[in-house]
Parts: C-alpha cells; sequence; structure tokens
C-alpha cells in the first residue's frame, strides 16, 4: 500500500518503522526535519516537507503528534494533509487527544470525501518498537477495514469501538485506571518499606495473587530501584487526565481519585519530574519531605 506518517516521535518513528518493513511505500512527515531524514535513512522511503505533501496519492495517511492543536495543525489548512488526500483516503490519527476534535476531524474529513478514525494507542514505548500496541478506534467500519491491516503491523489488537471519538473515549477509560492502579501500587510500595519487608520479594509474592498488575509487573521492581526513565512522561499523563475529567464534566461522571492523582501528578510536575515517567508517583511517598 502507499501510506504517509505524520510525528516520527517517540511513538510514530518505530509504528511507521514497522509498516517500511513490511514493505509498504511510506512517506513521511515530520516537524523537524533531521528525524524525518534519520527516518529514510534508517528505514527508507521518502521524506516531505509538508503533511500535504506526505499525504498525496496515499491510500491511507497515519498520524501520531502530541495534542488536539497539533493535530489541527497537521490535517487542516493549506499544508494540512487533509489538503492533499484524494477522494475515499483515510486518516488514521494515533494522537491520545479529545473526542471533540476527533468528531471536529472526522465531520471535515467527511465535508471532502476523506474518512477520519481516532485511533489512539495503549503499549507504550516498548509496545510501539515491538509491535505490541492495543489500538482503540473510532469511526465508520468501511473505513476501518480499509485501515486495519496497516495498524495490524504494529497493533496485537485493532478494536472499532464505535462511532468517531469512541477511540478517544476508550483510551480516557484506559488512562483513569491506570492512574488509578499506580496509585495503588505506590502507596503499597511504600508501605513494605515502612513495615521494613523485602519489597522485591513482597512483589513476587503478591503478583501471583489478586493484586497483580501491568503495572506491577512492570514497574514494581524499577519504582523500589528509584528509576523513572521508562517511557510514558508525567507531562503526557497530565494531558490525557486533564481530556478525561474534560470529558467526564461532559458525561456526568465522578472521577474523585482520577482529580486527586492529578493534582499529585502536579506536584510532582512542579518539583521538575515532569519528565518522570509515570510510576514516579512513589516519590512523593518515599522522598524526603
Ligand atoms: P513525542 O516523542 O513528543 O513525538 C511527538 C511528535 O509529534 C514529534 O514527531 C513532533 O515533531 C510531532 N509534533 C508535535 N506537535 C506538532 C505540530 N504542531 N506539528 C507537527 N508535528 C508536531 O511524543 P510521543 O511520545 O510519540 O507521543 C505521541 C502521542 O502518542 C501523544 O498524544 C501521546 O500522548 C501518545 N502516547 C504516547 C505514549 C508513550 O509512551 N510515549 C503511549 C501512548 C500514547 P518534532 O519532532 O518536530 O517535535
Amino acid at each position: 500500500m502507499k501510506l504517509a506518517f505524520i510525528g516520527l516521535g517517540t511513538m510514530g518513528g518505530p509504528m511507521a518503522g514497522h509498516l517500511a518493513r513490511a514493505g509498504h511505500e511510506v512517506t513521511v512527515f515530520n516537524r523537524t526535519r533531521a528525524k524525518a531524514d534519520a527516518w529514510v535513512a534508517k528505514y527508507g522511503g521518502r521524506a516531505a516537507p509538508s503533511p500535504r505533501e506526505a499525504a498525496q496519492g496515499a491510500a491511507v495517511v497515519l498520524s501520531c503528534v502530541g495534542n488536539d492543536d497539533d493535530l489541527r495543525q497537521v490535517t487542516l489548512g493549506d499544508k494540512g494533509a487533509f489538503a492533499g488526500m484524494q477522494a475515499g483516503a483515510v486518516l488514521v490519527d494515533h494522537t491520545t487527544a479529545s473526542a471533540g476534535v476527533a468528531v471536529e476531524l472526522y465531520e471535515a474529513a467527511r465535508a471532502r470525501g476523506l474518512h477520519f478514525l481516532d485511533a489512539p494507542v495503549s503499549g507504550g514505548q516498548s509496545g510501539a518498537e515491538q509491535g505490541m500496541l492495543t489500538i482503540m478506534v473510532g469511526g465508520d467500519r468501511p473505513a476501518f477495514d480499509i485501515a486495519k491491516p496497516a495498524m495490524m503491523h504494529y497493533g496485537r489488537a485493532v478494536t472499532l469501538m464505535g462511532p468517531a471519538g469512541s477511540g478517544q473515549k476508550t483510551k480516557m477509560i484506559n488512562q483513569i485506571c491506570v492512574a488509578g492502579v499506580i496509585q495503588g501500587l505506590a502507596e503499597g510500595l511504600a508501605f513494605t518499606l515502612r513495615a521494613g519487608l523485602d519489597a522485591k520479594r513482597v512483589l513476587d509474592v503478591i503478583s501471583k495473587g489478586a493484586a497483580t498488575s501491568w503495572q506491577m509487573e512492570n514497574r514494581g521492581r524499577t519504582m523500589v530501584d528509584g528509576k523513572f526513565d521508562f517511557g510514558f512522561a508525567v507531562d503526557l499523563m497530565r494531558k490525557d487526565l486533564r481530556i478525561a475529567m474534560e470529558e467526564a464534566r461532559a458525561n456526568g461522571a465522578d472521577l474523585p481519585m482520577t482529580a486527586l492523582i492529578d493534582q499529585f501528578y502536579a506536584k510532582l510536575q512542579s518539583r521538575g519530574g515532569g519528565r518522570l515517567d509515570t510510576s514516579s508517583l512513589i516519590k512523593l511517598l518515599t522522598d524526603r519531605k
């Protein structure tokens, strides 16, 4: 397939790489040109000077940028991807963004005879590198059927959740659940240290029971060791929790724990920890006050 990929960051770079390695003809765009050139040197393909030029002739255009405004910048306007796409082409966006912007871009695409899918991912940097992401998709079934084979190159589960915005709403639920699990794990481990027990032994035992989680299995030991450079950053988590809390204000859901944990992340940011990974919540419980 002729594909385009916009945004070669921590996630987008390896995702686009899987498409090239599978033999697709991939044209990339990255705002910082040097990253696009490095990507082409590694994987082949072509770098374009704008999202519009990258999207020309592609059956599926994929994007993974930062937030709502970044997404509008790469899709709308003269240099945006929509301006270069041919009728019937699909834009699949992997950014974690609001459900509102997903619906807005779905409508803008439809007005031009294009398709838009919101398709945020879970699985982090390692999931992107290993091609093992969970992808939750919102939009129309025909567009999903066109784009799914491309996503399968880096997704182990690619699921259509419902109409436009449903992928982003599912990702919000994911982040609400992740935040609560990390805080619970942080409190359990801080308690372990106070109780004078061997924390790694405790983890070995309780990870075989009802308390187990992905966070416990993958981050428990690194939290005990005080290592917080494992991908998903506090700054990005705050963006995601803000999006989830805004959606909750609109749909009436109560998120008392999420709001509290968001404040804990704000405290980490104010202490200069915005680039630490999300498991650094434990620092608020163990660092000297
Ligand atoms: P990243 O490393 O910061 O990469 C962001 C990419 O978007 C870069 O290529 C950046 O270009 C580009 N970009 C940002 N704003 C832009 C704009 N206005 N115009 C054009 N390009 C722009 O971020 P990431 O970690 O890959 O995350 C990308 C998205 O995936 C985010 O929404 C994040 O929440 C989500 N996500 C991340 C993870 C994770 O573990 N990192 C996990 C799941 C979901 P430059 O190179 O020029 O900066």
